[in-house]
């Protein structure tokens, strides 16, 4: 057990890293920020920042010298680094299970090896012919780059002959896979939690509403059957055990019409999924994360109101007129609501589709508190 007054290291300075700071301050340890950009927002709220590229081993293992653990909150670090810091420190989640989520084939042939539900999909090599793949799974479907995608980047759906010609052309010399396209009835996520004493726990399932890619609407509790609820996550808490995971995993899951359950991504740390947990749940994701990855007991997961909405706060909620930026959003009308939470990352520049924040409401139903949400978010 890393005990509160040690230090935590973080790999990664978003927001992720800021919320799991301001988690891990309160419970009493100090936390030590790498990340390659300076003024990063979590480096902003830690007792210290250092900023050096990944591959920068001589900087990172001096970096890690100062720390009891280390953790990360970005999914895209490279590994090679972190096979030489893990005989200098304790790192959680282990390395391979970041290798293995960074990855859409390797993930997806990791789903297939194991046996778990997952969309369909065909492989192709560098060299390999798309044109072939995209025929064996069939029309609709969905061709993405196997590496470093997120938040529907590098990602293209093909439903008819331009389209393919097009995904062809687009994808031409680079990895990919190309996955069925699945008519699901809804998007859910489920985090979980393992700790180095073998505990897990996994919160609430939730429903995830995306626009353009982008996560828009979290909503708990989410609305399918709850015995879809217990099998989503009966799910993710069997990938946790069978990874040896040792820290935050997010399962997200395509849900279909007759309540079965697709997994569609995993990332090992926590997920803007996972934001409702701040204002909704006992423990939020954050400071669960803080507890699996240093050996402390797991905290509850109970929900602390029958429902609750996160809803992203985008660059777009600015007051733009063309490219320039004429106003902030109105802040009052979240502040100004009961129930609803405020949570600002610190960036300087807002930017169209750069997550800014979030706010979080709770209600007396998932329904009516989607529908306050949408309206608040609305008057920003
Ligand atoms: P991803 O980057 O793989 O998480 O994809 C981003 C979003 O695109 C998902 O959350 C879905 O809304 C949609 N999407 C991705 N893959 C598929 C698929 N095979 N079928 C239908 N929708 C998909």
């Amino acid at each position: 057990m890393i005990p509160p007054g040690k230090t935590i290291g973080v790999l990664g300075g978003g927001q992720l890293g800021r919320m799991f700071s301001h988690a891990a301050t309160r419970l009493g340890y100090r936390v030590h920020v790498y990340e390659p950009a300076a003024k990063c927002p979590a480096g902003e709220v830690s007792a210290r920042e250092v900023n050096a590229p990944y591959t920068d081993t001589e900087t990172l293992s001096a970096f890690v010298a100062g720390c009891d653990v280390v953790t990360y909150e970005f999914e895209n670090i490279p590994v090679e680094p972190l096979w030489k810091i893990e005989k200098l420190v304790q790192l959680h989640p282990h390395w391979s299970v970041l290798e293995t989520a960074q990855n859409r084939l390797r993930e997806k042939n990791w789903l297939r090896k194991n046996e778990f539900p997952h969309v369909p999909f065909a492989e192709v090599e560098i060299d390999g012919d798309l044109a072939a793949a995209i025929r064996k799974i069939g029309l609709p479907c969905v061709v993405k780059t196997a590496d470093f995608g997120y938040d529907g980047k590098g990602q293209l759906k093909v439903t008819d002959e331009p389209s393919l010609a097009k995904a062809v052309s687009a994808f031409q010399g680079q990895r990919a896979v190309v996955e069925k396209f699945i008519d699901f009835k809804c998007e859910c996520s489920v985090i979980v939690a393992r700790s180095s004493t073998g505990e897990v726990k996994s919160f609430p399932v939730a429903e995830n509403i995306h626009t353009k890619h982008i996560l828009d609407f979290t909503i708990v509790p989410a609305r399918i059957a709850p015995e879809t609820q217990a099998a989503a996550r009966e799910l993710a808490e069997a990938i946790a055990a069978r990874v040896e995971l040792v820290g935050l995993l997010a399962v997200e899951l395509f849900v279909q019409d007759d309540g079965k359950l697709l997994v569609n991504e995993m990332a090992p740390r926590p997920h803007n999924s996972g934001h409702w947990t701040q204002d909704g749940c006992v423990t939020s994701q954050f400071e669960q994360h803080v507890r699996a990855v240093c050996g402390l007991p797991l905290g509850d997961v109970s929900l602390t109101a029958p429902a609750s909405v996160m809803v992203n706060i985008l660059g777009d909620a600015w007051k733009w007129d063309g490219d320039t930026l004429v106003g902030d959003p109105d802040w009052a009308a979240i502040l100004g609501t009961p129930g609803a939470h405020l949570h600002l990352y610190g960036k300087a520049e807002p930017r169209r589709a750069r997550k800014m924040g979030h706010f979080n409401l709770t209600g007396p139903d998932a329904n009516a508190t989607l529908e306050s949400a949408r309206a608040l978010k609305a008057r920003l």
